[in-house]
């Protein structure tokens, strides 16, 4: 079952340091106990998912998970491990930091019923780690994803685009060390100036000048495609709208649909790499089932541009097409 997961929120437990864009209060909104949260997230996603839930697992997100105190770590485990163990719950997921990781840490997530590791790469430029205060370099997550993947958890990597100190091109080579590390998921985070950051005080001072959403799109909608293509499933584009994030945004890439926006752009460039040769005027487009709202574009975007180039497209679904696949005809 799609997107069925308990997400349990320990906001910046365990992390031995506060990196220059993150007030994880902010982006996930959470407070208060978080042992006794987990407890009635788990009992709610239970009774709401019925029998769904044995497909579900319980994730403990906005951490550093395993860098935490070992007693509340085990805590928090043997909490989730109590429905994993009767088959109430898949398994557990957990995101933690790349220098957090070892072999007897590792032997303890198993024993829980630990399934799922995602670590927070963000870039793997050592430039853009230290300016970002990351506290590890690139090895780091390159010697911890080998670690993880050779105990046979799914490995998830989560990385961000225009960070302080990065740019396109950078963020497209840290796209291609990822792939090369063959993830199972990864996340893409635009980076967003939160207030109450060190970010935030870089880009008041005028020394942090976030992308613009148009080019954090066009960028975006490449790594989308780069992943997409080497099988990596991209299980998150962009922050999650609701969590808390609107209430601290500043500036940055942000757009409560910002995975449609990319996926839209990219029916938007195979349409014109498709009408290049055509001559200009009335157009048939076909697109897979269930995907005509993207090829016409948030606000029919897509289609307006379509138009100053000179063609007046109609969109239509058809049978058979692929993912991203646009076809002409009458
Ligand atoms: S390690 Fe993660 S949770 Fe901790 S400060 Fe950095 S981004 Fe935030």
């Amino acid at each position: 079952m799609k997107n069925a997961n308990v997400s349990i929120f320990v906001s910046h437990f365990g992390c031995p340091q506060k990196c220059t864009f993150c007030n994880q209060h902010s982006i996930t909104g959470a407070y208060g106990d978080v042992i006794e949260n987990a407890k009635i997230a788990i009992e709610t996603a239970s009774r709401t998912l019925g029998e769904n839930s044995k497909n579900a697992e319980i994730a403990f997100f906005g951490g550093s998970f395993t860098a935490i105190d070992e007693k509340y770590m085990k805590t928090l485990l043997g909490l989730a491990y109590e429905y994993v163990k009767t088959g109430q719950f898949k398994g557990i997921r957990i995101s933690t930091r790349p220098d957090k990781i070892s072999a007897e840490i590792l032997d303890l997530l198993k024993s829980y019923g630990v399934t799922a590791i995602e670590l927070g790469a963000q870039s793997m430029s050592d430039k853009v780690l230290s300016m970002n205060n990351r506290g590890h370099n690139s090895a780091c997550v390159v010697e911890a994803s080998g670690l993880i993947k050779s105990y046979g958890f799914e490995l998830g990597l989560q990385m961000m685009t225009g960070m302080y100190g990065s740019d396109d091109e950078t963020d497209i080579e840290t796209a291609k060390k990822i792939i090369a590390l063959s993830p199972d998921t990864v996340r893409i985070y635009p980076t967003v100036v939160i207030e109450n950051t060190e970010l935030c005080e870089l880009y008041h001072a005028g020394k942090y000048l976030p992308p613009s959403l148009e080019s954090g799109v066009e960028l975006c909608s490449k790594l989308l495609l780069m992943f997409e293509s080497a099988r990596i499933k991209v299980i998150r584009l962009g922050l999650h709208s609701g969590g808390g994030v609107e209430d601290g945004y500043v500036a940055g890439v942000y757009h409560p649909a910002f995975r449609e926006l990319c996926e839209s752009k990219i029916y938007l460039e195979n349409a014109k790499e498709l009408l290049n040769a055509d001559e200009k005027g009335e157009k048939n487009l076909y697109v897979a089932n269930g995907c005509l709202s993207k090829m016409v574009g948030q606000k029919r975007a897509n289609l307006e541009a379509l138009k100053i180039l000179g063609f007046d497209c109609t969109v239509k679904e058809r049978n058979g097409l692929n993912k991203y696949e646009v076809q002409s005809g009458e």
